[in-house]
């Protein structure tokens, strides 16, 4: 007897629709890769939008239940109207949103991500056909962190919730992972009753959004792009639960590609702060302390002519961009003040610090965007040993990532993050609008330096009046 498809209990639409999904898998894979390189990163953006579309449709059309009956019309409706709401609301915000607050956005969209997988995950449970008890809780842990997490990081990119760090948070977070522990392993022993462990469930559902703010809360200013990064891998996992919940390869797939490459981000992010992981877990790391007082001196300013005189008649310039680039939206005519130094022969390189803006990568985005050629971006360890050979170092709205505490200030909270040395090159110009400090609130001695002047204004009207000078010689 020959088996057929029937037999199996496969139709063809379910064949289409597992097909469908490695298609969209592999639309991911493309995405991904085009989107490591400025060149290609918008057309990998459309791939891996193109793979996510490709399996809505296919699972609206083709998904049938256990009983082996499609979606409801009236479901089919109820989603339909949720896609086109969302997909109105989603493009409005992306088109109005201001540069500056992008990070906090992004934030925003993992916050959602997240929620999505823990009302899955919540809802799932109390499903009799549910078997997968361990990932039905885990992707309830996961998603609501990451939710309650990333709203607080959200407040805290946004300017509208500060660091609080009190000691005790360090055990309390312990006390709740113990307890949130406790609690999977009880449910997954399955010796209470239904009811117990669902009480358990929305129990583990309320230590875990919890546990999402006081991870977060006291996570200091230099250190929130590790924890970015975390919560963000953590949305991964949260979907690849979902996935697994459903036996949905594409949701597992996609997931595990989110909870990857916010891994490997978060691992790149401890590097460039020179932290643990293990710390970041215990949410021990980066109160707001400030940096011991020491006498400051004063500050040295120079003009726009001698600044212009100084950069055309440089062989070596480095640029140190920071979040006070983007905030000026000065990018383009960053770019501009490089090529014309280049027609005078001044090689330009641009010195990027992992952690410079707000978002793992904004420096990255804001200088391809203003087209700035790959090759002349240089990362923070292959810039730093040449930069005695540099005659001037311009600094551009970057404060932290400079400053000279993270390696001569035990008592600083920035201590041991690797920085940019712009102090060791000859000249160092620093562009930003007065003596305002960084995201880590701390003061920066790099601005007292000997070597160092200072052009204050905003860095676009700045650079501006800069180009003019120098088209001017
Ligand atoms: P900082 O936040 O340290 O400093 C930015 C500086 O830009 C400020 O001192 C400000 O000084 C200046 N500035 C602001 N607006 C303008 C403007 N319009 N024109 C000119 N200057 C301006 O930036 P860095 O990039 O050096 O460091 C990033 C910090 O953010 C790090 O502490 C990092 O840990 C943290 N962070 C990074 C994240 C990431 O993923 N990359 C995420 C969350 C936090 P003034 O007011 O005087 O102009």
């Amino acid at each position: 007897m020959y088996t057929t498809f029937e037999t199996l209990g496969v139709t063809p639409g379910d064949i289409i629709l597992e097909f469908s999904y490695l298609v969209a898998a592999v639309f991911f894979v493309i995405g991904l890769k085009q989107l490591s390189h400025p060149d290609t990163a918008r057309q990998g953006n459309r791939w891996a939008a193109a793979g996510m579309l490709l399996a809505m449709i296919t699972t609206l059309i083709l998904h049938r239940d256990g009983t082996g009956s499609g979606i409801q019309s009236t479901n089919i409706i109820i989603i339909l109207i949720t896609i086109a709401a969302a997909s109105v609301a989603g493009a409005y915000i992306a088109r109005t949103v201001k540069m500056t607050a992008v990070p906090q956005l992004v934030s925003f969209f993992n916050a959602t991500g997240g929620a999505a997988s823990a009302l899955v995950a919540l809802i799932e449970f109390s499903n009799p056909g549910n078997e997968s008890v361990l990932v039905t809780l885990l992707g309830l842990f996961f998603g609501s962190i990451s939710f309650s997490g990333s709203m607080i990081a959200y407040g805290k990119l946004d300017g509208k919730i500060g660091d609080i760090f009190a000691g005790f948070m360090k055990y309390l977070n312990i006390f709740f992972m113990i307890v949130i522990l406790t609690i999977i392993v009880y449910v997954m022993a399955g010796d209470a009753t239904f009811e117990v462990n669902r009480m358990l469930v929305y129990a583990l559902l309320a230590i875990s959004l919890i546990y999402g703010v006081t991870f977060v809360m006291p996570i200091g200013g230099a250190d929130m792009p590790v924890v970015i990064s975390l919560l963000n891998s953590f949305t991964g996992i949260a979907a690849a639960m979902a996935g697994f919940i459903y036996n949905n390869q594409a949701m597992i797939l996609g997931g595990i590609f989110v909870g990857s490459a916010g891994t490997i981000l978060t691992v790149l992010m401890c590097k460039a702060m020179n932290r643990s992981l293990l710390n970041v877990i215990v949410g021990a790391f980066g109160g707001g302390g400030a940096a011991a007082d020491k006498e400051a001196g004063d500050v040295k300013e120079i003009t726009l002519s001698d600044a212009a005189v100084l950069l055309s008649y440089s062989r070596k310039v480095v640029v140190i961009p920071g979040y006070g680039l983007a905030v000026a939206q000065a990018q383009h005519v960053c770019n501009e003040m490089a090529e014309l130094l280049e027609e005078k022969g001044v090689e330009v390189k641009f010195a990027i610090h992992p952690v410079a803006g707000r978002m793992p990568g904004h420096m990255n985005v804001l200088l391809a965007e203003a087209e700035v050629p790959y090759d002349n971006l240089v990362e923070m360890d292959d810039i730093n040993p040449a930069m005695p050979n540099v005659d001037v170092a311009v600094v551009i709205g970057a404060n932290d990532v400079v400053n000279p505490a993270a390696f001569d200030d035990p008592s600083s909270p920035i201590y041991g993050m690797p920085i940019i040395k712009a102090h060791e090159a000859k000249n160092v110009i620093v562009m930003k609008r007065g003596m305002g400090k960084g995201y880590a609130a701390i003061e920066n001695y790099l601005f007292y330096h000997d070597n160092t002047r200072m052009l204050f204004g905003n860095a676009k009207n700045t650079l501006l009046d800069l180009v003019n000078e120098i088209k001017s010689l």
